[in-house]
């Protein structure tokens, strides 16, 4: 996977190579040589940081928890990213989710860098007291590299408010008398989190599709006259999707595709009708449409898992069929959301996706190859980017509001993340719907752009 964000950032460097709108003071070898410098920072992260975390468990044992923070880049401010608590961590996969994060702030205009941190654990094979302890080491271990100009970690997938929290007071201990509220991001309210940060990439998954779908088709009808768009194969997708009442399916139904879900499910602007979600156990199916509401209830009820059996759904007064894990990803539907893991439509599975637009709440669900042939479908994907910003951004929020120690509404946090994904989303949709290009590769090289032209004002592309 790294190395296709790798090929990404150097297909967007093809493509602005071309664009002599972009750099334009330099020629001949001097843009060459610009070019070869962007090459090089972009594609490789700044510091790869790696310990083996020493635990005593609640049996006596001790083990030793291999431990990641992998700096991407910091042109644009301090490294942010999630700290993910998975087993299948590992360096290549912490790298490119680092990348990503570089991308994703640069294209949202949100001051910061790119980072990501993982852990390599099941956390559910772990107690309370265990999985404080490797809270408490992995701030220990990391204390050079991270804190509020520094590095700024946030919850990733295993780990929130509870871990944040847990890191933050470990900060504090550390560096007494120093500022720490902005260490971590993703704490709880009472300890300086942010309202709205927990539904914040939900919401902002949901919001990207609804913008495209209702408020920007809607609201161009000047510009879709012209003869270039109207022959545009996305295009032509879009306003199929956006002249019917959706068939949605969501793959997860954690902190992401829950509040996406519901969002879709509540959303008076488009006609939705949610008939498969899914989690780690399986996908439960109604043609009729899933009550969201009592699924979302029954979830906070049970440890995160959607009903498992008859009874459970009998008990959550939900009406559903049982299908599989994977049926969540070729059902007939018009939409489908991604909010589980990295890599789950892929080669052997793409050409059975039946849906015409996929949004990614997770990173990286669709792999290189799939994104291609999906592509030539004409399938649109809202890339991660561009979709799953919601987090970030309000964790850049929660950050000021540390500093300020001044506290936004929650109305206020949500208006203020609307007007910016709406910004990302208005500068690119005319050149996608205009273009020949994936909104992927529209989001890439508007977020290169970004940083080659911060990097050439900081005079580095020699
Ligand atoms: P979460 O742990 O709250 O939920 C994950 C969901 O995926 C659960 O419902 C789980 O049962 C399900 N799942 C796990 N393995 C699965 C499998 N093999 N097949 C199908 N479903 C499976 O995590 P989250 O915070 O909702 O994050 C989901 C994804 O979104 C992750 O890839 C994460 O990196 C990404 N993301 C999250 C945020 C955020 O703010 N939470 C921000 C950006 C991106």
């Amino acid at each position: 996977m790294a190395k296709e964000t790798g090929l990404i950032v150097q297909q967007s460097l093809d493509a602005l190579l071309q664009d002599m709108d972009f750099l334009p003071h330099l020629k001949g070898l001097d843009r060459e040589q610009a070019f070869r410098s962007l090459g090089a920072i972009l594609s490789t992260p700044n510091h790869i940081h790696k310990s083996y975390l020493r635990i005593v468990l609640d049996s006596g044992n001790v083990v030793r928890v291999p431990a990641f923070r992998i700096q991407h880049n910091d042109t644009l401010g301090p490294y942010k990213g999630g700290i993910r608590f998975h087993e299948s961590v590992n360096e290549d996969e912490v790298t490119n989710l680092a990348t990503l994060m570089t991308l994703k702030n640069a294209l949202h205009e949100v001051p910061f860098g790119g980072a990501k941190g993982g852990i390599i654990i099941n956390p559910r094979d772990y107690s309370v007291r265990e999985l404080y302890m490797i809270c408490k080491k992995y701030v220990q271990y990391f204390s050079d590299v991270l804190g509020p100009d520094k590095d700024i970690p946030a919850p990733d997938m295993g780990s929130g408010e509870r871990e944040m929290d847990w890191m933050m007071a470990e900060f504090k201990n550390i560096h007494p008398g120093q500022p720490y509220r902005g260490s971590f991001t993703g704490k709880s309210v009472v300890n300086g989190g942010s309202l709205g940060r927990r539904e914040a990439t939900g919401k902002g998954v949901y919001f990207t599709m609804r913008y495209m779908l209702h408020d920007f088709l809607h609201n161009q009808s000047s510009w879709l006259g012209s003869e270039t768009s109207r022959d545009n194969r996305y295009l032509q997708t879009a306003l199929g999707l956006a002249e019917r009442p959706l068939k949605l399916a969501v793959q997860g139904f954690g902190n992401v595709g829950s509040v996406a879900a519901l969002e879709a499910y509540q959303c008076k602007l488009l006609q939705n009708k949610i008939v498969a979600v899914s989690d780690r156990n399986h996908t439960l199916y109604n043609e009729d449409g899933l009550d969201v509401p009592a699924l979302v209830d029954f979830v906070a009820a049970h440890g995160g898992d959607l009903p498992v059996s008859a009874d459970q759904l009998g008990e959550a007064g939900i009406k559903a069929e049982l299908l599989d894990r994977e049926a969540v990803l070729t059902m007939d539907v018009d939409v489908l959301i991604l909010a589980a893991l990295e890599d789950q439509i892929h080669v052997a599975n793409a050409d059975q996706v039946r849906a015409r637009l996929i949004v990614e709440g997770a990173n990286a669900p669709v792999t290189g190859d799939a994104d291609r042939i999906l592509d030539d479908k004409g399938v649109i994907i809202i890339p991660d980017i561009l979709a799953n910003a919601g987090g970030v951004i309000v964790s850049y929020f929660e950050w000021l509001q540390g500093r300020e120690t001044q506290f936004y509404s929650e109305e206020e946090v949500f208006r203020q993340l609307v007007d910016k994904m709406q910004h990302t989303m208005k500068s690119l949709l005319p050149a996608f719907f205009g273009g020949s290009h994936s909104l992927r590769t529209y989001g890439y090289k508007h977020a290169v752009h970004k940083l080659s032209a911060t990097l050439y004002r900081l005079g580095k592309l020699y």
